[in-house]
């Protein structure tokens, strides 16, 4: 860790890092389960921002519509969720994205690493569901900005191996964007015939819009 607080690199905690490892190194057949876990943290994000709004809370970029988007780039192979939600200050990004605070992960940890057929699936279930990411992706960038008045936005980035770093990102508007370099062997998820599939087959009941390269589906 740097005394920096500015550029920080952290280590993951050490069940999130027994968890990526599983993930990285392990070949799953649902992989684009993925997409799933991303689009229902985006819908819980902007779901929470809705809430503060009726509220009556304060709200930085009140006329952000609630709305999540996916840009594609197969040419850098990569693929970007983006939510207008809550978002996450400095603090939240290392509590949500560095640490595993409840024990379920602990029982996915232990499922996972037992016998040999898994339904990764489950992920969800077991409040994981972001490392899902790494099933796909070689390195995963969230820059975020938090719904309060006066937070400053941050960038975190990891490759999945053990730490994580943070910076401060002065350029960003409310909300959240991950965006995902894709694995050699995942390309298809660049391709947005792939993708509305995906969104078709697993976040048909997401309350808010979803857009595609712009274009709603
Ligand atoms: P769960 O959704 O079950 O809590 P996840 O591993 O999917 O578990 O996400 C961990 C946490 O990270 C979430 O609870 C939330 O606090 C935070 N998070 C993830 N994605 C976002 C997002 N797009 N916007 C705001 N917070 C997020
Ligand atoms: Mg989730």
């Amino acid at each position: 860790m740097t005394n920096n607080p500015q550029n920080q690199t952290m280590e993951f905690q050490a069940e999130v890092k027994q968890l990526l490892n599983i993930v990285i190194h392990s070949l799953y057949t649902d992989r684009e389960i993925f997409l799933r876990e991303l689009i229902s943290n985006a819908a819980d994000a902007l779901e929470k921002l809705r809430y503060q709004r009726v509220a009556g809370e304060n709200v930085d970029n009140e006329e952000l519509s609630l709305e999540i988007g996916i840009e594609l780039n197969e040419e850098q192979n990569s693929l970007s969720i983006i939510d207008t939600g809550i978002g996450m200050t400095r603090e939240e990004l290392i509590q949500n994205l560095g640490t595993i605070a409840h024990s379920g992960s602990k029982a996915f940890i232990k499922y996972l690493s037992e016998g040999d057929k898994k339904d990764f699936n489950l992920i969800g279930q077991f409040g994981v569901g972001f490392y899902s990411a790494f099933m796909v992706a070689e390195k995963v960038t969230v820059e975020s900005q938090s719904y309060l008045p006066g937070a400053t936005g941050c960038t975190w980035r990891s490759e999945g191996a053990g730490s994580y770093t943070i910076e401060d990102n002065a350029e960003l508007t409310r909300g959240t964007r991950i965006t995902l370099k894709l694995k050699e062997d995942a390309q298809q998820f660049s391709k947005a015939e792939t993708i509305k599939r995906i969104i078709k087959q697993y976040s048909g009941f997401v309350p808010f819009p979803i857009l595609v390269q712009g274009e709603k589906i």
